[in-house]
């Protein structure tokens, strides 16, 4: 039971905002993996776990505004009193911003964990551009390489909002149409309650299930950096738990079904 940290320099009090946040039973230690004194950038990620972790499964919780599914997927792994959440924590906002005498740049987190994606989401107005581009890849690449290049199954969890994205937007015709190969409706769901995956048997399940869930086509879907195309690439089983801001008691409902989910097919 332990949390590890891998942080920019500048975060490194955030570890006291984490402790804050934790749930009761959880305990926490911190190992600071820091970088070389020339790195630019590291991804700035936290561990939290309520037992021993999941050797093929991983929860992840990327956009650190997404208070909701930050809240609901600890309450989770609380109740199986097993397993850890990936936190990325950066100050609060969607995107992680660095702004300092040296640099000034910013990306989306979920947008660079493939070279396409990355090269479209790094915002870069100060400092040595094409040096940041490739320091984010490394550190990208490495954050992979040691939290989920193994697993099986990736659990992310993210929120979004009442003029945000939601289950329409991928109906045929619409602005994501492409990406997704199937899409199940729940006549008694909000449209911005949804599951989105990368296999079949997800899709099947939480359609089964009576929630809304959306079916990435892996072979169309467009390469933006998101960690489920990234996942899609190396065939792990990718389910994104995507809830309205505020919507606890329906993402826990739909984490709930994650959690059967997981003991059907690998617990
Ligand atoms: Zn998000």
């Amino acid at each position: 039971m332990k949390k590890k940290i891998i942080h920019f320099y500048q975060y490194a009090a955030l570890w006291i905002t984490l402790s804050i946040a934790l749930p009761l039973h959880a305990e926490t230690a911190a190992i600071d993996n820091s970088p070389p004194a020339n790195t630019v950038i590291a991804i700035p990620a936290y561990e939290t776990c309520t037992g021993m972790p999941w050797p093929d499964i991983a929860w992840i919780h990327v956009h650190d505004n997404e208070e909701t599914a930050r809240r609901t997927a600890l309450i989770i792994l609380n109740q199986m009193q097993q397993g850890c959440l990936l936190d990325l924590r950066h100050g609060g906002s969607r995107e992680i911003i660095i702004h300092n005498q040296q640099f000034s740049f910013h990306f989306d987190p979920n947008r660079i964990f493939t070279a396409n994606g990355r090269k479209t989401a790094l915002k870069c107005s100060k400092g040595n551009c094409a040096l940041i581009l490739q320091q984010l890849g490394a550190a990208a690449e490495n954050f992979l390489q040691q939290y989920l290049s193994q697993k099986k199954l990736i659990i992310a969890v993210h929120n979004t909002h009442t003029a945000g994205l939601s289950v329409r937007n991928y109906m045929p015709g619409n602005s994501m149409a492409q990406d997704v190969s199937q899409i199940a409706i729940s006549p008694n769901k909000n449209p911005h309650d949804f599951f989105y995956v990368t296999s079949a048997q997800a899709f099947n399940f939480f359609a089964n299930h009576n929630f809304n869930v959306v079916l990435q086509n892996n072979q169309t879907v467009r390469d933006d950096g998101s960690l489920s195309v990234w996942a899609a690439q190396r065939q792990i089983d990718y389910i994104n738990a995507e809830a309205e801001m505020g919507h606890t008691t329906d993402q826990l409902a739909m984490l709930a079904a994650v959690w059967a989910y997981m003991k059907k097919f690998y617990l």
